[in-house]
């Protein structure tokens, strides 16, 4: 992954050391290189919304600043002569209010949570005292049940993170049930081991509709069967006897030319719409459009994209093919009196077929340029004529011409 930080200069480096990537940009005006251990050295501290862009291995280092905080405030009360209910509305609005936003972001450790209760607690029994030994008649886990159970309604940091942690879920359940019709036309589970992958249930057969089997019929289906039990059992090669049993000849050849992953590693969600397997927006868009509007492949609309034309040509060749020149022909509905002649020879009416085919000025440049006799093939809409050049045939070439080769390199010249 490439990372570039533009200032007054610009530093760029490889980051390898970091596997999928975030990418970060910060602009000035020359250019430098850094290593990683340097780049890493940088990005220590570095904060979003003031909680850490990159995480070490040690994560209780990289929120200890959570911590830190709360001991500079619980000690800035210490001078305040408090009573307990004063210290309690402050332990509640503030101290255990103030790290939201971490705590609804990053899970913490438990021992980090833990030290916060700690400071917490010492500064609910004894506000004055410096030391970390203090009398404490009743236990914390007490004093965080609600009123109407005997506590007074703290929150335990561990909870209160692991609540925060389970909203975040429960948005991204709930985006991802919006998705589930988009993702289920791609997601498809990778056998690796096969002991994750329930086989009626969950997509497993890339080959198949749906990417699940369907039992043969009259077959009292196993819910809780995975793939594993299809396997032998050093899990090298399918079960034959198994899969005769369960599906029909179909779903065995397909369960058979599934791309195995490695026997002894767990099974994985791949997407099936790129060839890496990973996710990408472009082909999720894709597959969206596609199968929500219900349009099949365009060979010739494809294939106008990926010549090797100038990108005006290419877009005149879509306007050919879509039918949307304004030729006379067309424009006549809304202007009746068009003069629809062509303007080149004056014979016929204009139209795309006319101008680019039939006319004799066409028929000529087509003679001269490629050697193709337009008599040798009758276009009868605008696709048509553009499959000619998107897709070259040299049976077009007129076997006596003196035209040069046909291809589409030709043209293009
Ligand atoms: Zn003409």
């Amino acid at each position: 992954m490439v990372v570039s930080v533009r200032t007054s200069s610009t530093l760029s480096l490889d980051a390898s050391t970091w596997g999928a990537g975030r990418v970060i940009g910060v602009r000035t005006s020359s250019t430098l290189s850094l290593d990683a251990s340097t780049w890493l050295d940088y990005s220590k501290g570095v904060r979003y919304l003031g909680v850490p862009l990159f995480l070490s291995r040690n994560k209780s280092k990289d929120f200890a600043f959570v911590k830190e905080k709360l001991e500079a405030r619980t000690n800035g009360w210490k001078s305040k002569s408090l009573s307990w209910m004063g210290r309690a509305t402050l332990i509640k609005s503030v101290a255990q209010a103030s790290p939201v936003y971490t705590m609804s972001t990053c899970k913490l450790s438990k021992k980090l949570c833990n030290e916060l209760d700690g400071v917490v607690r010492r500064f609910w029994w004894s506000p004055k005292k410096l030391s970390n030994k203090c009398y404490t008649p009743m236990a914390w886990k007490d004093l965080c049940l609600p009123f109407e159970q005997g506590g007074l309604g703290f929150r335990s940091y561990e909870s209160f993170n692991e609540t925060m942690i389970a909203k975040l879920a429960w948005w991204v359940l709930s985006g991802i049930e919006g998705a589930k019709s988009l993702l289920a036309r791609g997601a498809c589970k990778l056998v690796g081991s096969g002991d994750s992958i329930l086989v009626w249930n969950e997509p497993w057969i890339p080959r198949l509709p749906d990417f699940k089997p369907v039992p043969k019929a009259s077959l009292d289906i196993i819910p809780c069967l995975t793939v594993a039990q299809l396997m032998n059992e050093a899990k090298s090669q399918w079960n034959q006897n198994m899969l005769s049993s369960l599906f029909d000849q179909d779903t065995i050849l397909a369960i058979q030319n599934i791309p195995r992953w490695r026997v002894n590693q767990q099974d994985r969600w791949i997407w099936l719409k790129t060839y890496t397997g990973e996710f990408s927006v472009k082909s999720a868009f894709r597959e969206a459009c596609q199968v929500d509007q219900g349009i099949e492949v365009n060979a010739v609309m494809k294939k106008i994209w990926q010549t090797q034309l100038h990108q005006r040509l290419k877009m005149l060749l879509w306007r050919i093919a879509a039918g949307v020149l304004p030729t006379s022909d067309s424009l006549i509905r809304f202007l009746p009196n068009l003069e629809i002649s062509c303007p080149f020879c004056n014979v016929c009416g204009e139209s795309v077929i006319h101008l680019f085919w039939e006319c004799s000025l066409a028929r000529a440049i087509w003679f001269g340029l490629s050697g193709i006799c337009t008599d040798h093939f009758q276009p009868a809409c605008g696709v048509d004529l553009v499959e000619v050049i998107v897709f070259p045939c040299v049976d077009l070439v007129d076997a006596f011409g003196c035209g040069f080769f046909y291809s589409q390199r030709g043209l293009n010249s």
